[in-house]
Order: structure tokens, then C-alpha cells, then sequence
């Protein structure tokens, strides 16, 4: 018999709103700045990572950001953030956001994605684990800069690498989904999947999430949690079934927002949108996978039967082809089952 925790932690899962640059250990930043030859404004890692609030955050990103300068270092980061996930929640499909805007500096748009592919093809080998790439819009830079970064995209195109999505704030911290409408539609009108982050803090407007709906035209929303705040947000939300793709842990951390029955992503659980969860940016918010599931879903309150569907919802929101989701739909519903008979059923009550 296993306790309901464990459940959830074994739980098999697809992650789809994970920043690659957080799938890095915290040691590795320390090593990566010695093999890099970069100072870091601390060697405490406890001080390094310690940030509590959006904007605090964002600094600290950019400075992990600075440490990866090499093709090898990407390669290197992006096997063990797998090897990582696998022990700490059973991952086996995941979506990286990588942000070749942040890493021109050092290394070319295809040098860095064939860095990132080279480790993840080399941890699927190895652990079975499915990945693709979605290249994140830096929204502190310009409009053109994102559509500039759409057409390297398309300039220098990769099976693995299939959409777009978003990071950071504008330099005035704001979300402003309207100003990205340009980079969605050239990456729409190429072929490229669509996410984007929206309504994810108490200043972001619920409205967001209609702009990116109906302006950017996603395929999937990062965040969304406003949407609970607003009946008629919410309605759209849940009629589109477009996928949300949540982030518990991140939610306490940056609005102090604790995994209860009351808690925004559990509205719109109830409520019946579309959601999946992830850890956004595990290394900074000191989550893993396995958290997630365990004290986000597990402290909102909710049984196996919602923890299932959303454990098959990251498989269906998946950007992967058909057949790969097919495999890892089956693979999900059997490990569903074999858990099932192992759940200890007190423990679940
Ligand atoms: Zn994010």
C-alpha cells in the first residue's frame, strides 16, 4: 500500500510550463560560473536563490542565464534537469522554454538548441523521457526583437523545436500580451505552436487571458489564475478548453497564495477549465514535479480522480505528434491503473 502523497508524487507526468534555465541544480550554477569564468553576486546558493517577489526574481534569471555560455553547457544542464524530475516526480514527457533573446551574446540561436536537444535526446535514450523546445519571447525586449527572434526561428527550423511562449515582464512590469500580436501571428502563419504568459499575478488583468485568446491566438495559456477572478473570463476560459498550464508552488512563493480549496488554480479546476501543472522555474521556487502534485494539488484538496486528469491533461496539451502521444497516453492510463490498486484508500479520504 502506498500513502496518497506518494501517489501523487509517483503519478506519472507530462510537464509543459518549465523554463529550461531552472531545470539547472543549484550546484551547477556554482560550477558552470567557475567553467564560465563568471562572478556571481554571491557564492551562498541559499542567498543566491532567495527571492520573494516577481521582480526579484527576474533578476536572479538573468543572472543564471548569464552562467550557460557554451553549446556543452546547455547539453549538460538540460540531462540532468531530467535525471532530476524523473526521481523527483516520475516525469516522462516535458516542454522546455528555452530564450535564445537572453543567450545571443554568447551563442547562436542553432547552437543553443542543438546544445539543448543533444542533452534531452541523450536523457530520452537513457530514461524514456519525450521533450520539445518552445523559444520564449524576452518581454523586456521590443516588439521587433520578438519578431526578429520568430524569424530565426523559422530561419533555422527543428523537428524538436515547435512553438513560442513568453518570459519576464516589460521593463515597466507589465504582462502586455497586445504588444506580442506581431511575433504570434508570423509564428502562427509558419506552422509554430502558441503559449503565453497571462494573468498571473494580483496587478495582471483577468482580461489578459482574452487577449490571448482571441489576439495572440494560443494554442495554450502559462499561468491564467485571474481568470478565476472574473465570471465572464472564466466562461471563455472554460468553453475554449484551451489549456492552462499551472504552476502551484510559484503561486506561494511570488503572491503568497498557500495550496488551499480556495486557492485560484482550484477554482479553476472546479470550475472545469483545462488544466495541467508544472513547476515554472523549480530551481528558483525550490519545487520539484513531485511537489507540485503532492502539496499544490494534494493541499487544495483534491482525490486520485483529479490528480488522473490532470496527469493526462499535460499528455493531451502536449505540442509532440500524434503517435508520441498515443504512446505516452497509454503509458499514463496503465501506470494510473497499477497505482490504483496500490493506494492505501484511508489515506485518500
Ligand atoms: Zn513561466
Amino acid at each position: 500500500m502506498i500513502s496518497y502523497p506518494d501517489y501523487l508524487r509517483l503519478l506519472p507526468k507530462a510537464e509543459l510550463h518549465c523554463h529550461f534555465i531552472a531545470t539547472m541544480r543549484p550546484g551547477m550554477i556554482l560550477e558552470l560560473a567557475d567553467r564560465n569564468g563568471v562572478v556571481l553576486p554571491t557564492r551562498d546558493i541559499d542567498s543566491l536563490l532567495d527571492s520573494d517577489n516577481l521582480q526579484d526574481f527576474l533578476t536572479l534569471f538573468v543572472t543564471a542565464n548569464d552562467v550557460l555560455r557554451t553549446a556543452d553547457d546547455f547539453a549538460d544542464v538540460a540531462y540532468q534537469g531530467v535525471v532530476d524530475a524523473v526521481r523527483d516526480g516520475n516525469l516522462r514527457y516535458r516542454e522546455y522554454f528555452v530564450n535564445s533573446q537572453n543567450s545571443r551574446r554568447y551563442l547562436a540561436y542553432p547552437d543553443l538548441v542543438d546544445g539543448v536537444i543533444d542533452g534531452l535526446r541523450r536523457a530520452e535514450r537513457e530514461f524514456g523521457v519525450g521533450f520539445r523546445i518552445v523559444n520564449a519571447i524576452n518581454r523586456a525586449l521590443s516588439p521587433e526583437d520578438a519578431v526578429a527572434m520568430v524569424r530565426e526561428m523559422i530561419d533555422h527550423p527543428r523537428d524538436e523545436v515547435v512553438g513560442i511562449g513568453q518570459d519576464h515582464l516589460t521593463e515597466d512590469g507589465r504582462e502586455a500580451p497586445g504588444m506580442w500580436v506581431e511575433a504570434y501571428r508570423l509564428a502562427e502563419a509558419n506552422g509554430l505552436r502558441r503559449t503565453a504568459h497571462v494573468a498571473e499575478t494580483l496587478p495582471a488583468d483577468p482580461e489578459s487571458v482574452l487577449v490571448a485568446i482571441d489576439d495572440l491566438h494560443v494554442d495554450r495559456i502559462d499561468h491564467g489564475y485571474r481568470a478565476a477572478d472574473d465570471p465572464d473570463v472564466l466562461a471563455r476560459l472554460v468553453e475554449s478548453q484551451v489549456p492552462v498550464a499551472c504552476t502551484p508552488i510559484s503561486t506561494l512563493v511570488l503572491s503568497g497564495w498557500a495550496p488551499e480549496p480556495d486557492h485560484r488554480i482550484a477554482r479553476l479546476i472546479r470550475a472545469g477549465a483545462n488544466v495541467t501543472l508544472s513547476t515554472d522555474d523549480a530551481v528558483f521556487f525550490r519545487t520539484d514535479l513531485g511537489r507540485e502534485y503532492v502539496e499544490g494539488l494534494g493541499g487544495m484538496g483534491f482525490g486520485p480522480d483529479v490528480a488522473k486528469r490532470v496527469s493526462l491533461a499535460g499528455v493531451e496539451a502536449a505540442w509532440c505528434d500524434e503517435a508520441q502521444k498515443a504512446r505516452l497516453r497509454a503509458d499514463f492510463r496503465a501506470q494510473h491503473l497499477a497505482l490504483d490498486t496500490l493506494l492505501d484508500p484511508a489515506s485518500a479520504a
